[in-house]
């Protein structure tokens, strides 16, 4: 294949690609086989190692899904991680029953556990000591997150109470608390990022991402359910879930032992009635045989075990009519479309609203037209989504939903970036929302946490004309005697919210950078931008190629702080802040250099390393004048590898011919 070719070919590869990862991890509607996906993947990623000039930091390959990259080593699992047969129905549930009382007659007992809907992952412990977590992958062979996986609380790391095998197998089901599922998800949306279509996607995203201790920021849970062993140390899977709960293990509270297929359709009623009370997604229920002499006479077919089966239930649907359609303007300018429904009971709550997700989700997937019946789907999340049309009921004259044009508070003309699934309002100094939530996203808890400050007084002060900008808030202490006038707030509470203004001004250069509510720039980035760029000047001045050697700044990020900075706007706003005594400035002391022995040299770390982590390694670096860079290219003086490293980045840097070092040859250079 000719350069121009392979050009060609990766470029259309990773838009493809792009759009499948955004059709499963963010609509949850895949359009292409995980199969076919990997193909096309591994096609793109032959022809990046063969091309490595037109690898886009940005590629599939690099990343899947936005935050998710595909750098794991592969594992064989040591016992092969099968699927269970499924069924919707109780004629093919007394069916199992019936096959299973044939094969070993009728002296036998279940065990029905909830079925979690989370990804499955297999845990191996020896002496005692967690050494890996591998996910499902194909069933064969998956992706080793052990470093991921060690960041989920309830994971123990190191068992404590005795009677466990020196070395043992453990698999169960990682997923996200629907109520921290519904936070992130808020907090991305108004970062202006993707959300996640379910507490799945998210779970599965997380477990694949590259920088563990962004995992360990999204709280994660995990529910084991069987026990793999060299010899067998129970007579049943009851005793052995006993056991393991005593050596320190979460298991689900809600499992049962039943003695026949009657009390396991009690277990499922009850359970189809009550599973919008649990705190995370469950899809249905898990059968077990309990005996594993009797599990081991009925055996596996080639894809599921014959002793157990899961039975799903169906999706909670019903069915109404679609009013109208609002839209919110969030305080980035992103506008959020909402359908309203005719109230329609469903699960047991009143639905009147359901999430569109973009514009692509009303013309293209749904193809939404004005009064049309539409099928509601509630999983745990509070407002449920609209599956599909019935369009046996579209009245034939009813117009297409045709997304906005303009701002539907400020009357802007919207704005879409390419590549983007959201629309803008780019009228960020006059649309009312995006000036008040500006406002309230500073004062906010993770941001400039203002005591005695609030949204409904941002909202307040905005409309009696006190504050429009974020340094006006820095100018209420000069109109205390008006705000008394107001009759709306105390003396007290004046003095309070004044006392917190002022206080304020001692928060960190961090909190001020993620206050000011730039695009993309959440509080994980603003720490990065922080760390590496040390003051805002640095980083105003900074061109697109020194933003993007920044641990973890994309392109994305980098066009908007550009977009941001050269904004007249912006800049005389942080003049009047820093005039009035915030801090720009990251209070780090003045790195003294231990040394200038690596200066002029750049080093990737990748891996992980028995005597140091990664920032450890990073901070030894940059003492000697060293400079951490973010992406392996020809002009890559050093990696730095530790055990299980990307196989991607090891045979890329072997092509490029790049020094790969150890830890100890690192600390060697600087003696
Ligand atoms: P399916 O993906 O529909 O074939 O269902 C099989 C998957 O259900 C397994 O791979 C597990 O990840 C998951 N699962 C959830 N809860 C349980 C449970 N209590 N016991 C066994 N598998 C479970
Ligand atoms: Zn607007």
């Amino acid at each position: 294949m000719s350069p121009a070719e392979a050009k060609k070919r990766i470029e259309s590869l990773s838009s493809e690609l792009k759009q499948h990862n955004y059709n499963y991890f963010v609509l949850a509607m895949p359009t292409i086989s995980d199969f076919d996906f990997d193909k096309k993947l591994e096609e793109l990623n032959a022809l990046e190692k063969q091309f490595p000039e037109y690898v886009d930091s940005d590629s599939p390959t690099q990343k899947v899904g936005g935050d998710i990259t595909k750098e794991f080593v592969t594992v064989k699992h040591r016992w092969p991680m099968l699927s269970l047969g499924n069924t919707y129905n109780e004629q093919e549930l007394l069916d199992f029953d019936q096959r299973i009382r044939k094969a070993i007659g009728d002296n036998f007992e279940y065990v029905c556990e909830l079925k979690f809907d989370g990804l499955s992952i297999s845990l191996t412990y020896e002496d005692g000591k967690m050494v890996r977590a591998v996910t499902r992958g194909d069933g064969i062979q998956g992706d080793d997150v052990t470093t991921n996986v060690r960041t989920i609380n309830t994971i123990p790391k190191r068992l404590h109470n005795g009677g466990y095998p020196d070395e043992f197998e453990i698999r169960g089901e990682v997923f996200m608390h629907l109520k921290a599922f519904e936070r992130l998800n808020a907090e991305r949306l108004e970062n202006g990022e993707l959300t996640y279509a379910n507490p799945r996607n998210f779970a599965s995203g997380t477990l694949k991402m590259q920088d563990s201790s962004e995992v360990a920021k999204r709280p994660l849970d995990c529910f084991l359910y069987f026990l793999y062993t060299d010899k067998l140390l129970f007579k049943t899977h009851w005793e052995s879930l006993q056991a393991v709960k005593s050596w320190g293990f979460h298991i689900n509270e809600h499992s049962r032992l039943c003695s026949n297929i009657d009390e396991v359709f009690t277990f499922i009623n009850y359970w189809d009635k009550n599973r919008f009370g649990l705190s995370y997604d469950i899809d249905g229920i898990v059968i077990k045989v309990n005996n594993y002499a009797q599990q081991q006479e009925l055996g596996f077919t080639a894809k599921s075990p014959r002793w157990a089966i899961a039975y799903k239930y169906k999706a909670a649907q019903a069915e109404t009519e679609l009013l109208s359609v609002s839209y919110q303007v969030g305080r980035t300018g992103a506008v959020t479309p909402v359908a309203n429904l005719k109230p329609v009971l469903l699960a047991g709550t009143t639905v009147k609203r359901a999430t569109l997700h973009n514009a692509d989700e009303i013309e293209k997937r749904l193809k939404l037209h004005e009064g049309d019946w539409v099928y509601v789907e509630k999983g745990g999340e509070i407002i449920p989504k609209i599956i599909s049309v019935n369009l046996d009921k579209r009245n034939p004259l009813a117009p297409a939903i045709q997304y906005i044009k303009n701002c539907p508070v400020c009357n802007t003309p919207l704005e879409r970036k390419e590549g983007e699934a959201v629309f803008y309002c780019p009228n960020d100094e006059g649309c009312p929302p995006q000036i008040v939530g500006k406002m309230q996203h500073f004062i906010g808890r993770k941001a400039m946490n203002i005591d005695g400050l609030g949204d409904e007084t941002i909202e307040t002060l905005y409309q009696k004309g006190f504050i429009c900008h974020i340094s006006d808030i820095y100018n209420l202490h000069l109109h205390s005697e008006e705000l008394k006038q107001l009759g709306r707030f105390g003396e007290k509470s004046i003095n309070n919210m004044l006392d917190g203004i002022e206080k304020s001004k001692q928060m960190p250069f961090e909190k001020v950078l993620f206050g000011l509510g730039i695009r993309y720039v959440g509080e994980t980035v603003a720490k990065k931008l922080v760390a590496h760029f040390k003051t805002i000047d640095n980083l105003a001045s900074a061109s697109f190629e020194e933003l993007i050697v920044a641990e973890e700044i994309g392109e994305r990020i980098a066009h908007s702080l550009i977009t941001y900075f050269s904004g007249e706007k912006h800049k005389e706003e942080i003049e009047k802040l820093k005039a009035q005594g915030l801090q720009f400035i990251s209070d780090e002391k003045e790195i003294i250099l231990d040394s200038e022995k690596l200066s002029g040299k750049t080093f990737i770390i990748s891996g992980v390393f028995e005597n140091y982590s990664r920032d450890e390694l990073k901070d030894i670096i940059e003492q000697n004048g060293g400079k951490i860079v973010s992406s392996i290219s020809a002009k890559l003086n050093y990696l730095v590898a530790g055990d299980n490293m990307g196989p991607a980045k090891l045979e890329k840097a072997q092509k490029l011919n790049i020094p790969i070092i150890s830890d100890a040859e690192l600390l060697g250079m600087i003696g």
